[in-house]
């Protein structure tokens, strides 16, 4: 992973969960989402369409990686997940 590939996941890490923003919940410590949309088969997702969720959001049952009854619930998606994610790094 290049150096500012790192830095960059570092920066979105810090945001905190975009998850728990859309529920009103600011800063919540996040890990690293790696989307598989932009992703070709077998391909690694790019470490440049990463988004940030807390564990509970991430590989908690509602999350991502469960049953993602908490993307319904705020009635989103990954690609607007990213899109709050190139916001909020460019208000830094
Ligand atoms: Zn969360
Ligand atoms: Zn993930």
């Amino acid at each position: 992973m290049s150096l500012a590939a790192k830095r960059h996941l570092s920066r979105v890490a810090a945001l905190g969960c975009v998850i728990c923003r859309r529920l009103g919940m600011s800063d919540t410590p996040a890990e690293i989402h790696h989307p598989r949309f932009a992703a070709g088969m077998a391909q690694r997702a790019s470490d440049w369409l990463a988004i940030p969720a807390c564990p509970e959001h991430h590989r908690g049952p509602r999350g991502i990686h469960g049953d993602r009854s908490v993307l319904r619930q705020i009635k989103c998606d990954e690609p607007a997940l990213l899109a709050d994610v190139i916001e909020l790094l460019s208000r830094e």
